[in-house]
């Protein structure tokens, strides 16, 4: 294989950008803004920190680049230090929510773009910082459009800073435009055509078509690895073992296929497999979200299944709840899919949509996060920051009112702000913690009530996710285990449940296995859980035990979690209490069987059916005691929750 031939520092001089270097530190020197654009692959990432900090951009200050996503900041990093020449964490570090991989001698840091807000919070002029760069800005999520605003302010106050902007597609005009019409730096790109191929019909079942294609693919197309996009890990792993057992039914006469998964919550051991070539005679194909979309590069793709979904975080701020969605990418998303089959060589992309789809039922470009998810954390956040009025804040694309006033009316109603708008001491305490409102809210009332130790680990548990697994030949037993680790109270004391069972074994791995539960995962939410626990401390906020008290914790949840109330229906399902929808227990929950009168949940998530996630049975009584702002005020509005209530 010619890449694994190549020294390192090869591959590095083989970049696009690498001509460019010069020309590059010059346009950082002579810009203080310098939007950046050049195709997936080019180096941006990997390569322009590196550039700032043999220009001695290091001498006054740390380099940040900042990820929309965790993995693509792990990623990166490793890759970067490996380039460096030093270990992860030394000059090159990381750093992502309850993770820090940086040390002294840190010079360059990719962290993601939610953390990086954060910074903001503890020092507002970033004066550690002499070079800023925003990667993968197109993606326009909520932080970086946020991050975005502040910058732009923040550069009139230090003009020694340096900020870039770096985008994969063409949208650098509108970009630069914020920026008072900076300077565009474009590296030309190295792209091979790419064949798009539409589907005659629409597709009914897209994950047995990608399946379909796939070994198609394997079986007649000439060598080169395949990408195929999907929407979220339980799919991923899904087609990943249908792909496994497909493949398995086609007998050993067949080339092997490797299959690598790909989502955020992957152990980074396995992704590290991603980026190594396919040994020759064998053919990879890389099953992955919309990370693989830009953020990570992977060479060898010659072949791309598209088949026009991603999940998507949507907010109703009419109806007061956020759901995950499956959605229709954009048009600007199938270009950039499509452009990973063509870095190579010449690709195909088999689009499993039709092309009249493309052009009217897909939008020209995705909606920029901040328009379409709940505002409240970032409010408390900008709020918190002094920033009095988020109203006229400078917002590249502006948020609704409605979603706004919704996002102030929630924090109001979890006591972080007063009736004037202002921040309250609880709404500071909250700020100071790397968690959406509802949950820090629920974490102080857990010290009021005395189970706050019990909480810490719910905290970490419904952050952490993905806790059970369930292998396909294995179904039956999976379930039954599980079913043993149900409590009749719910979700969320089932996840305290577990985390206490694995705690009394000693944190063991084999007592995970025999219970179908991820250790990995366990893992994590000790370690998220080691983190609150430095909060609580540095606040001093009591960490207390309520031993069997589960009403203290259940009333606890109530009082973070009350938006996300229902209620059974006669009619079957139950009705959401703020805005009466149609909501399913999900079959997954402890009280699934159960179907009790009233539940608040967690989260809720849209497939065939809008499904609650993490449900935990409560008393309605509660919710007046714990929500007085929500269900006592006098506004018609409240007025009629008020009246729900007593019905
Ligand atoms: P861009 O940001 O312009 O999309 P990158 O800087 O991410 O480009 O990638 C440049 C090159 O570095 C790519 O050819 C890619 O293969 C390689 N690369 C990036 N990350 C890794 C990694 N984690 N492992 C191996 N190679 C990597
Ligand atoms: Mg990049």
């Amino acid at each position: 294989d010619q890449r694994t031939k190549l020294s390192i520092q090869e591959q590095r001089q083989c970049l696009p950008i690498y001509r460019l270097k010069e020309e590059l530190v010059k346009a950082v020197i002579d810009n203080q803004v310098l939007i950046v654009i050049g195709e997936t692959g080019s180096g941006k990432t990997t390569q322009i920190t590196q550039y700032l900090a043999e220009a001695g951009y290091t001498a006054s200050g740390n380099i940040i680049c900042t990820q929309p996503r965790r993995v693509a900041a792990i990623s990166v990093a490793k890759r970067v230090a490996e380039e460096f020449g030093c270990r992860l964490g030394e000059e090159i570090g990381y750093a992502i929510r309850f993770e820090d991989c940086t040390g002294p001698t840190t010079v360059i840091k990719y962290l993601t773009d939610g953390l990086f807000l954060r910074e903001f919070l503890i020092d507002n002029n970033l004066s550690r910082y002499s070079v800023i760069m925003l990667d993968e800005a197109h993606e326009r999520t909520i932080y970086t459009d946020v991050l975005l605003g502040l910058l732009k302010q923040l550069l009139q106050r230090r003009s020694d800073l340096r900020l870039i902007v770096t985008s994969a597609t063409l949208d650098a005009e509108k970009f630069s435009g914020y920026f008072f019409n900076c300077n565009i730096f474009t590296i030309p790109g190295r792209s091979f055509p790419v064949e798009i191929l539409y589907t005659k019909q629409p597709e009914s079942d897209y994950l047995d078509t990608a399946l379909t294609t796939v070994l198609q693919i394997h079986l007649t197309e000439p060598e080169g690895d395949i990408l195929l996009f999907l929407t979220g890990q339980e799919e991923i792993d899904c087609a990943c073992e249908s792909l496994d057992t497909r493949m398995k039914g086609l007998g050993k006469n067949v080339p092997e296929l490797i299959i690598l998964p790909v989502y955020s919550a992957l152990p980074g051991e396995v992704q590290s497999r991603i980026f190594e070539p396919a040994p020759t005679g064998k053919r990879k194909v890389v099953v992955a979200t919309n990370i693989a979309e830009a953020s990570l590069t992977i060479d060898g793709i010659f072949y791309v299944i598209d088949p026009g979904f991603m999940k998507q975080n949507i907010y109703n701020s009419k109806l007061g709840v956020e759901s995950l969605i499956i959605t229709p990418i954009s048009q600007a998303s199938a270009k950039q899919r499509a452009g990973r089959a063509g870095r190579t060589g010449p690709g195909k992309c088999y689009r499993l949509y039709t092309e009249s789809a493309f052009h009217t039922e897909m939008t020209p470009t995705t909606t920029p996060e901040i328009q379409r998810v709940n505002l409240a954390e970032t409010m408390l956040t900008l709020i918190a920051m002094g920033i009095r009025d988020p109203f006229s804040f400078d917002f590249m694309d502006r948020p609704s009112s409605p979603a706004l006033i919704s996002a102030m009316e929630q924090l109001y109603s979890l006591g972080c702000l007063d009736e004037e708008g202002l921040l309250t001491k609880p709404g500071r305490l909250m700020s100071e913690f790397p968690l959406d409102p509802p949950l820090s809210k629920m974490l102080l009332a857990s010290v009021d009530l005395g189970c706050s130790d019990e909480i810490l680990t719910i905290i970490a548990m419904v952050q952490t996710g993905n806790i059970f697994y369930r292998p396909r030949e294995k179904q039956a037993q999976a379930d039954q285990k599980r079913a043993n680790l149900f409590y009749p109270e719910g979700d969320h004391l089932t996840l305290l449940g577990v985390y206490d069972a694995w705690k009394a074994k000693g944190f063991s791995g084999p007592w995970c296995s025999e219970n179908f539960v991820q250790f990995r995962s366990l893992r994590r939410a000790q370690d998220v859980r080691k983190q609150l626990l430095t909060i609580m401390d540095k606040y001093k906020l009591d960490v207390v035990s309520t031993g069997k008290d589960f009403k203290k914790i259940r009333k606890a949840i109530t009082a973070g979690f009350f938006f996300h109330t229902a209620r059974k229906d006669p009619q079957g399902g139950y009705r959401s209490l703020v805005n009466n929808q149609i909501v399913y227990i999900h079959p997954s929950s402890a009280l699934f069987h159960r179907q009790p009168d009233w539940v608040i949940y967690h989260e809720a998530v849209m497939t065939t059916k809008e499904y609650m996630r993490e449900i935990t049975v409560i008393d309605p009584k509660w919710l007046v005691e714990l929500a007085p702002r929500f269900f006592k005020a006098s506004d018609p509005m409240k007025m009629r929750k008020r009246k729900c209530l007593e019905h």
